[in-house]
C-alpha cells in the first residue's frame, strides 16, 4: 500500500517516489522482493515454476512502473503500453500469490508441525504408488510401523517440553537414515510409518536392524550436557503385491506387539507373506 502510494504520487504529484520504484534493481528493494527473496527456498520446494513466473512478472511490474514514473519525472505523460503491462502483471502477480497461499495452507495442513513430517493424510496414496514402483522393480514392500519405547516414562520424568523434544530427535534420527524413495510419515502420538522397498526379506532385516541399532545411540541431548537414551521398537510386515495397506499395517502392528512382548529395542517381521 505504501509503494502504491508513492507511485500514485508521483504520477499526479510528480514527486520522487524513492529507490524501490526508481533504480533498477527495484524488484529487490520493495517490500514484497525482500520478503519473497527471504522465502524463495519455501516457494521454490511447493512450484519451482510458478515460482520463476512469480518472479518474472514481479519484475515486468516494476520495470512498466520506473518506465512510467520516469516519463512523468520527467514532464512526458506515461506511456499506454507501460500502463496495461503494469496491469496485466499485477492482475496476474495477485492470482499466482492466491494459488500460493492456497499451496501453503494444503501443505501446512499436511504436515505435522511439531516434527515437520507428514501426516498420515494422503498415505494410501503414497502406499499404492509404492507397491507399483516394487511391481516394476521387483523389489518387495516392507510396511514398518516404530513405535517410541516407554515414551510415557520420558514425559514423566522429564515433562511434556522435553518430550517434544524427545520426538524430534527421533524424527530427524529417523529422516536422517531411511532412504529418499522410502515415504515416512507420523502415523500418531510416538509412533512413526514408513514403507520401504528391499530386494528380500534379509535386506530388510538389515536395514530395520540399523534403524533400531541408529536410534538407540543417537542419544537426545538435554540440557545441562545430559543425554537421554531413547529405543524403538519397529514392526515389519511384507505386502503382498495387490494387498490393501490396512491389511499390512494391521499384521505390522502384531509385529511390533511381539517386539514390545520380547523386551521392546528390536525389529520383528511378520513371518506370513500376505496373498491378495
Ligand atoms: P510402549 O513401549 O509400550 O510403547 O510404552 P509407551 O509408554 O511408549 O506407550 P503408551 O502408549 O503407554 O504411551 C505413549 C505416550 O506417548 C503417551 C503420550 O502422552 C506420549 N505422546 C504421544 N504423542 C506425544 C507428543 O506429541 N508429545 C509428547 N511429549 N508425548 C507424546
Ligand atoms: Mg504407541
Ligand atoms: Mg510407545
Amino acid at each position: 500500500m505504501d509503494w502504491s502510494r508513492r507511485v500514485l504520487r508521483c504520477a499526479v504529484l510528480r514527486t520522487a517516489p524513492g529507490e524501490d520504484v526508481l533504480a533498477p534493481l527495484a524488484h529487490t528493494l520493495c517490500g514484497f522482493g525482500r520478503w519473497f527473496g527471504s522465502n524463495r527456498k519455501l516457494f521454490q520446494k511447493l512450484d519451482a515454476p510458478n515460482t520463476r513466473r512469480l518472479d518474472a512478472v514481479h519484475q515486468a511490474m516494476h520495470d512498466a512502473i520506473r518506465s512510467i514514473c520516469a516519463d512523468v519525472l520527467a514532464g512526458r505523460p506515461g506511456q499506454g503500453p507501460d500502463l496495461e503491462s503494469f496491469e496485466r502483471m499485477q492482475c496476474e502477480l495477485i492470482s499466482l500469490l492466491a494459488e500460493f497461499k492456497t499451496h501453503f495452507l494444503a501443505s501446512a495442513a499436511r504436515h505435522d508441525p511439531l516434527t515437520g513430517l507428514p501426516l498420515r493424510y494422503g498415505i494410501e496414496d503414497e502406499f499404492t504408488q509404492v507397491q507399483k514402483n516394487c511391481r516394476r522393480h521387483k523389489t518387495q514392500l516392507y510396511v514398518g510401523i516404530i513405535d517410541a519405547d516407554h515414551f510415557k516414562r520420558v514425559n514423566d520424568s522429564y515433562g511434556h517440553s522435553t518430550g517434544d523434544i524427545a520426538l524430534c530427535h527421533l524424527a530427524d534420527t529417523l529422516r536422517r537414515i531411511v532412504r529418499p524413495n522410502e515415504p515416512l510419515f507420523r502415523f500418531g502420538g510416538e509412533e512413526f510409518l514408513l514403507l520401504m522397498q528391499c530386494r528380500n526379506r534379509e535386506a530388510a532385516a538389515t536395514a530395520a536392524q540399523r534403524i533400531v541399532q541408529t536410534v538407540r545411540r543417537a542419544q537426545v541431548p538435554l540440557a545441562q550436557g545430559d543425554s537421554l537414551v531413547l529405543t524403538i521398537t519397529l514392526g515389519l510386515a511384507r505386502a503382498g503385491e495387490d494387498e490393501a495397506m490396512a491389511d499390512a499395517v494391521e499384521r505390522a502392528d502384531k509385529a511390533l506387539y511381539a517386539g514390545k512382548e520380547a523386551g521392546r529395542d528390536r525389529y520383528v517381521i511378520a513371518d506370513e507373506v500376505a496373498t491378495a
